[in-house]
Order: C-alpha cells, then structure tokens, then sequence
C-alpha cells in the first residue's frame, strides 16, 4: 500500500511548468506561487473580457490586437534573488 499522501505528491504548474510540492492540508494547490496564481486570475480574467468585445470596425479590432502586443513587450524576466 502505498503511504503517499496527497499533499505528499508532486504536481506542475499549467502557468510555469514548474514541480512543486503541495505542502500542508487542506485544498490541493493549483499554482506553484502567488505570482503563478495571480497571473492565472488575470489571464482569465482578459480572456473572459475579450470574448465579450464586438468590434464595430476592423480598424477597432487592430488597435486592440496591436495595444495588447505592445503590453506583451512589458513582460520581463527576472531572477529572483533567492534562487541563486
Ligand atoms: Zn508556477
């Protein structure tokens, strides 16, 4: 029998692949961290709004598709320090 807890196990994370154990009881967690999490929220969160925009021109769409690619450019890496 096996003695692997759930919380025990490890899991990926669907937003940074990740490994990462599920410490402690309680809800299993989906994200490795609070960042991980946060962004999930707001990748929702957009994707949801999006959906629900109908463009009355073309020229409307582009805007949108070229204002959110130039977001996309705010998007760095960084190593965190303790991860040295
Ligand atoms: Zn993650």
């Amino acid at each position: 029998m096996c003695n692997k807890k759930y919380y025990d196990s490890v899991l990926k994370c669907p937003i940074c692949g990740n490994d990462f154990f599920n410490v402690g009881r309680g809800r299993v967690k989906e994200y490795c961290s609070i960042d991980c999490k946060n962004i999930n929220s707001f990748l929702n969160s957009i994707e949801s709004k999006l959906i629900g925009i109908s463009f009355k021109t073309e020229s409307d769409k582009k805007a949108l598709k070229s204002r959110i690619w130039s977001m996309s450019n705010l998007i760095t890496f960084k190593i965190s320090k303790d991860k040295k």
